[in-house]
């Protein structure tokens, strides 16, 4: 809440300078929106203008001489222009409302690269979580944020083309005079009645847009319930239509439990604060801003009125004004109501940019890693110790190990122990906060990054298979070779559910984009998670927990095979079943972030004192018990 109060003291400079930004960001990332958008509103003033301005001469015309050629003339004049436009329209209309549903994709690819170009280290940060989920919730609750702009954008060129247009039809009520004739009513020509109508105009105008900006303000007010409302509905609301929620939500009838949470929280509800504010202070401060808005139109029907009564001008005219004058009074308000929006947005967009600028601090090396087909890459960990950032501990403690070139090697450890840290390293995640990590010899920081990291793959424990077709899943591209394909399916024991496929690699997975896709087990998705791995053909290979979802025959078959799936590279095997590690040519235990022990699995067992010992034959319990394959 002391964020929110600090927002509302934005200054109008900063505001306008937020704003700017954020228009140059739209102008940068899709310029059209604004040309559709100018396009289609420039049209429709037009045709206001010109249906306002034949109107009024055709009554003219009716009220007056009543010549039928002229009429006919004005009809068909006012028919064809207002064809012509209405044709323009039209299509500025459709381009801007394709555009307008392509911009927001774009700003939604713009917010995903900034979210991978980020350093690892600031995207795992929960406050850029935050942002980023602040900036989706605002966005969705008004639009508040560079969504903002385009909406405003239309109605800001619509109000200044309106406000030309209004002038060009309305600047003859102010200044024909009333004729002598009419007695009664020549103070109207007093240049202090026109003082006083100005003064009114203009009164009229700032303070309707005046009270309903001050009425917007509780929008802003309340942005942040609104936002953790919006949160609750989107989680509680949309449970139901989660497949993965689907099973829970029936057995354990967990709909009512979630339709009170979302009662209980609702923003939008008639007893929630915005409600309140509706009932109360904000109500009234957009009613009495309507009201000024009646009051003027009041006046100005009564000007117009006594003014043709008095002979200025036709009836036809009469029309004319009150058309031009409304036009001229509501576009004027609408800039200052502009103004007020861009102002309440300006904290909105402080929220995104405070996201767009995260900076990237890690060092980007620029040396060019040499390609290898012989897989020599020597990585080497020396002294390396690391902490989290905003943490005390140390999560690895001078860790020293060098990989030999197409070794096997596991990492094995307790939960918390310090596997995952040491894969983030090797990875560049992030970088040690001691220490260093070396490439052939060389600190891998001094490497241009995405050159070092193209020299692994991984699977990791969570990863993501998308509704396309198998053979993109693993090629992970569009276009692929089968036969590679089928050879790196076929080497994780993929091959029989292949060809149970009807369109082998070309089978969808899932049923999200296309009738025909399969469903597929967790076991099944995990080994073609590792072909896509094997097929990227790196140097390292890494598997976090690859075979968690595998049952034990599946599992069995993967790893008497091991040697076989990784080829030639070096393969770094994260596991919890140390039966599944025996096949590696080094084990790596790890202990409070620290190797206690490394060496082939036979070697290790036998040391009694050692964490390994004790670790596998608390689990070998387990696998005498379940008689899975042998253990020794
Ligand atoms: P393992 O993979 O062996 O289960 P991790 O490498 O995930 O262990 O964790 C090692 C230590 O680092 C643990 O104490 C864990 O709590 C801590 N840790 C892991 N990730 C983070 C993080 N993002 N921020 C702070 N501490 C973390």
């Amino acid at each position: 809440m002391k964020k929110e109060t600090k927002k509302e003291q934005l200054s109008w400079k900063e505001a306008f300078l937020l704003n700017q930004r954020a228009i140059k960001i739209w102008w940068n990332l899709y310029p059209q929106v604004f040309l559709s958008d100018a396009a289609y509103q420039i049209t429709s003033i037009f045709i206001s203008y010109f249906t306002i301005w034949f109107s009024a001469r055709i009554i003219e015309e009716l009220t007056s001489s009543k010549d039928s050629r002229r009429l006919f003339s004005l009809i068909l004049t006012l028919l064809t222009i207002n064809f012509i436009l209405g044709i323009l329209n039209t299509i500025c209309k459709r381009w801007h409302t394709v555009v307008n549903d392509m911009a927001y994709e774009k700003l939604d690819y713009y917010y995903n690269e900034k979210m991978l170009s980020m350093d690892f280290i600031s995207m795992d940060h929960t406050h850029t979580h935050d942002l980023f989920s602040q900036i989706k919730q605002n966005a969705n609750w008004s639009d508040w944020g560079l969504n903002k702009l385009l909406p405003l954008f239309g109605d800001m060129i619509k109000a200044i083309f309106g406000i030309f247009a209004a002038i060009a039809l309305s600047w003859q009520l102010f200044v024909l005079p009333i004729p002598k004739q009419a007695n009664q009513l020549l103070w109207m020509n007093h240049p202090l009645f026109h003082l006083l109508l100005l003064l009114l105009l203009f009164g009229a105008v700032l303070l309707s847009p005046a009270i309903s900006n001050q009425a917007g303000k509780y929008w802003s007010k309340y942005a942040e319930s609104a936002r953790f409302g919006n949160r609750v509905f989107g989680f509680f609301g949309c449970m139901g239509y989660e497949q993965k929620r689907a099973l829970d939500i029936r057995i354990y009838e967990q709909n009512s439990m979630c339709r009170n949470g979302m009662i209980k929280n609702n923003t939008f509800s008639t007893h929630s604060p915005i409600a309140q504010a509706a009932r109360g202070n904000m109500g009234i401060l957009f009613g009495t801003a309507d009201a000024v808005n009646r009051i003027f139109t009041g006046c100005i029907y009564l000007f117009v009125c006594l003014k043709a009564w008095a002979g200025s001008f036709g009836i036809g005219t009469v029309t004319q004004y009150i058309s031009a004058v409304t036009m001229l009074y509501e576009n004027i308000a609408s800039i200052l109501l502009f103004l007020g929006q861009m102002r309440t947005n300006a904290p909105f967009l402080q929220t995104t940019f405070e996201f767009l600028d995260i900076p990237n601090t890690m060092y980007q090396g620029s040396l060019t890693i040499e390609k290898r087909n012989d897989y020599h890459y020597e990585i080497e960990f020396c002294h390396v110790s690391f902490q989290y950032p905003g943490t005390k501990e140390y999560a690895l403690k001078d860790v020293n190990i060098k990989f030999q070139i197409g070794e096997k090697l596991a990492i094995v450890g307790e939960n918390g122990s310090g596997k995952t840290t040491f894969i983030k390293l090797l990875c560049r995640l992030y970088d040690p906060t001691e220490g260093e990590i070396r490439l052939n010899g060389i600190d891998i920081r001094k490497y241009n990054y995405l050159e070092y990291i193209s020299i692994f793959s991984i699977v990791f424990q969570d990863f993501k298979l998308l509704a396309f077709p198998l053979g993109q899943n693993v090629a992970v591209g569009i276009n692929y070779q089968k036969k590679s394909i089928e050879d790196c399916l076929k080497k994780v024991g993929f091959d029989k559910r292949l060809h149970s496929m009807k369109d082998g690699v070309d089978t969808y997975l899932y049923k999200e984009f296309n009738k025909n896709g399969v469903e597929i087990s967790g076991g099944e998705a995990q080994k073609i998670a590792i072909a896509r791995a094997l097929n990227k053909n790196t140097a390292f290979l890494i598997l976090d927990e690859p075979t968690a979802a595998l049952d034990a025959v599946a599992e069995y078959e993967i790893y008497t095979k091991f040697n076989e799936i990784v080829g030639e590279c070096t393969a770094i095997y994260i596991s919890h079943r140390l039966s599944s590690c025996r096949f590696c040519d080094k084990i790596i235990v790890f202990e409070r972030g620290s190797i206690c022990q490394q060496g082939s699995h036979k070697k290790l067992l036998t040391d009694p004192k050692g964490k390994y010992y004790t670790l596998w034959h608390t689990q070998a319990q387990y696998y005498e018990t379940k008689k899975t394959p042998k253990s020794e």
